[in-house]
């Protein structure tokens, strides 16, 4: 039966401790009430049992957030169905737990437990994902676009349909492990007798090796190739988004699942526009006469060209919304805007024809903006001045 004493206080834990901090904990406990360093000491047993129950639930995340909510009935049988019953945990439980973790050492031999149905080998597997970049323009991404890229990955060998053996070959225990997939290395120690397994190298843990390999694969099943792959992107991606395209990573090892193709979104920046958010900024020159008369202009925008009406006596610097020439939301309808903050632009050189027009617009007052909308401006100019 658990004891229902605190979980922090049995590895002797502060309750905001780290993964790190409760294995390390976990780990030295174990090692000192381990049943096998006290032979035939039931108290020593029950402290290991506890210590194997107590980092159970304190070292899955879920488990301890529940417990930290609901101390022990968040995570003992009293939780129904949500719960997860600890009360069988055995010996065997217990001693399983602390070969499991990963301490380098086992005490399989001794206790006789079922370990060797624990890890399951496999001869095939999942072929590993890939990774690429996708760059795309403005354009591109204001109207989503369906891309060709030629990726380069694994597939299987065409000479042994990816099984790694040349024709009438066959696969046979490995001659290292015989076919256990694993090395055990058996050392005493003061804990008693410990069982060092690793993966056998010249298998890679599967027990078995081809006899004869594929000539052309050397074995592995696999060779360089390349496939050329539509992607469709949706409007309104930016950098940082990706597309994951199942089963089009590198094949997998002798009829395993292939990986997939993670695709990365990589924004160009535009010569024109500046992206903010899902709107688009476009700085953009106009005449005096322009700014001064009003009119309307013609204007880039990421889906062509569009009217824009600019109203008499613009300022420079002033911002005008086209609403929906933005980027499209990637979720939910609509687009955002294009902003256009228009400049009135000042020729460098002027013919005689200009020069004596302006000359004679100079004399103008309501062209002199001491004497107009700027008045205020110039009032604070002259008093700065003035004291
Ligand atoms: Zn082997
Ligand atoms: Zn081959």
């Amino acid at each position: 039966m658990a004891q229902n004493r605190d979980y922090y206080e049995i590895l002797g834990v502060d309750r905001n401790a780290s993964q790190e901090e409760i294995k390390k904990a976990y780990r030295k406990l174990a090692i000192k009430y381990h049943p096998d360093k006290n032979p035939g000491d039931k108290e020593a047993e029950e402290k290991f049992k506890e210590l194997a129950e107590a980092y159970a639930v304190l070292s899955d995340p879920e488990k301890r957030r529940r417990y930290d909510q609901f101390g022990h009935a968040g995570v003992g049988s009293g939780a129904g169905a949500q719960g997860f019953d600890f009360t069988d945990f055995d010996l065997a439980d217990a001693l399983r737990q602390f070969m499991e973790e990963g301490f380098g050492f086992g005490f399989g031999d001794i206790f006789g437990s079922s370990r060797s149905g624990g890890r399951r080998r496999k001869v095939t597997r999942k072929g590993s994902d890939l990774q690429i970049k996708l760059k795309l323009t403005l354009e591109e991404i204001a109207t989503g676009v369906t891309k060709k890229i030629k990726v380069r990955k694994k597939v299987a060998c065409p000479e042994c349909n990816g099984t790694g053996s040349a024709k009438y070959s066959k696969t046979v225990m490995c001659p290292v492990c015989h076919g256990s997939g694993e090395i055990r290395q058996v050392s005493r120690s003061l804990f008693g007798q410990f069982v060092n397994v690793t993966t056998c190298h010249r298998c890679n843990g599967e027990g078995q090796v081809i006899e004869n390999p594929c000539h052309t694969c050397h074995g592995s099943g696999l060779i360089d190739g390349s496939k050329t792959i539509e992607v469709n992107v949706p409007a309104g991606v930016s950098t940082g988004n990706y597309i994951t395209l199942r089963g089009e990573g590198n094949a997998g090892i002798r009829g395993g699942q292939p990986g997939d193709l993670i695709i990365y979104i990589e924004e160009v920046p535009h010569e024109l526009f500046e992206r903010q958010g899902n709107d688009v900024v476009l700085y953009l020159p106009i005449s005096f006469p322009t700014a001064a008369l009003g009119g309307t202009i013609e204007v880039p925008t990421l889906t062509g060209k569009a009217k824009l009406k600019i109203a008499p006596g613009t300022q420079s610097g002033k911002i005008l919304r086209m609403r929906g020439k933005g980027i499209p939301y990637l979720r939910g309808a609509g687009s955002g805007d294009q902003l256009v903050q228009v400049q009135v632009y000042v020729p460098t050189k002027l013919n005689d024809q200009e020069r004596q027009i302006l000359e004679k617009l100079a004399t103008s007052e309501n062209l002199d903006p001491s004497k107009n909308s700027h008045k205020s401006f110039f009032d604070k100019f002259k008093e700065a001045f003035s004291i």
